[in-house]
């Protein structure tokens, strides 16, 4: 291992100082001029209740692998879902919905080749990748801050990348959690290994997909919430592979770390965005709930 040159100090930063006072004045290598959404319909929501939401989007799962080489770039790219479903995949918010899905089948957009090139940033320029986004998120918070609003940030917007256990030697091999230790993260993840071992300030939604309903009720006996995407309405209950707990309205807004925990958890039900969701027949999209009452929703 060679000796690590920690080039910055987290103790100069604050959301006066912002990005200035975390880099001592030296920016780092910008690709990315958007790199959180802090305007899709779901960051929006946030701001109802007084938080400023940014989502940072990368192309799903094994997207970037298959459409780089039409950008000219031709190297090995990692999966950065590596517990995606076929139907989660199919359906994905990151590709499918919004900016994203206005494209025709097989092609690119301006949004996707931006998640595509983060993709590639993140496997071949590491951590100047990781600088950037603390970059961001250094800008994110000092912008919350002077709206009088609190910053909550999704690493994963669509992806499932364990941020947690990636060090960033600049900073001393702190983590961007402890970077921040500060600031709210969220993240919805199929990652059971994940859960358990997340620091304070992440806070971890499991997702159901067709494909793991063992490890979703595993993640429920553990006291974790599972997010799942019910066809036409939400339910009142919910049964993951015999366990059944009250559903709670998740579309009210993303702040996942807001939602209600009780131990055997509950299912934060989503609806489907985007017209591929809508019609999803993988079993992505459930459609097991007809039986049980709808849930009342304000
Ligand atoms: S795991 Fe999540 S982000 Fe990844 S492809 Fe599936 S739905 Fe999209």
């Amino acid at each position: 291992m060679g000796k690590v040159i920690q080039l910055f100090e987290t103790t100069k930063f604050n959301a006066t100082t912002g990005w200035q006072g975390l880099f001592a004045g030296k920016k780092p290598t910008v690709r990315f001029s958007r790199f959180f959404s802090v305007d899709s319909a779901k960051a929006i929501k946030a701001t109802k209740y007084n938080w400023l939401n940014g989502i940072n989007y990368m192309a799903p799962a094994d997207f970037a692998s298959t459409y780089a080489p039409k950008m000219g770039f031709n190297g090995k790219l990692g999966n950065v879902c590596s517990h995606a479903s076929n139907g989660c995949k199919k359906i994905c918010l990151g590709s499918e919905s919004g900016q994203a899905g206005i494209r025709k089948e097989g092609e690119l957009n301006a949004t996707m080749r931006s998640r595509i090139n983060k993709v590639i940033a993140f496997f071949h320029h590491h951590q100047e990748y990781m600088l950037e986004m603390v970059y961001h998120i250094a800008k994110l918070i000092a912008t919350a801050t002077a709206k009088g609003m609190q910053a909550c940030v999704r690493l994963n917007g669509a992806s499932d990348i364990a941020y947690e256990k990636i060090k960033i030697p600049a900073f001393g091999n702190k983590t961007v959690f402890e970077i921040f230790p500060d600031t709210q993260f969220v993240d919805y993840t199929k990652k059971i290994a994940r859960l358990g071992k997340e620091p304070a300030n992440l806070s971890l939604t499991f997702s159901l997909s067709e494909e793991n309903a063992s490890d979703a009720k595993q993640a429920l006996l553990l006291g974790y919430n599972v997010a799942v995407i019910f066809a036409d309405f939400l339910p009142e209950t919910y049964t993951i592979d015999g366990h059944t707990v009250p559903v709670i309205n998740g579309d009210e807004h993303d702040l996942r770390h807001l939602d209600p925990r009780r131990a055997g958890g509950f299912v934060v039900g989503l609806l489907p965005k985007g017209h591929k969701a809508k019609k999803d027949e993988t079993g992505f999209v459930v459609r097991d709930h007809y039986n049980v009452p709808a849930l009342a929703v304000a």
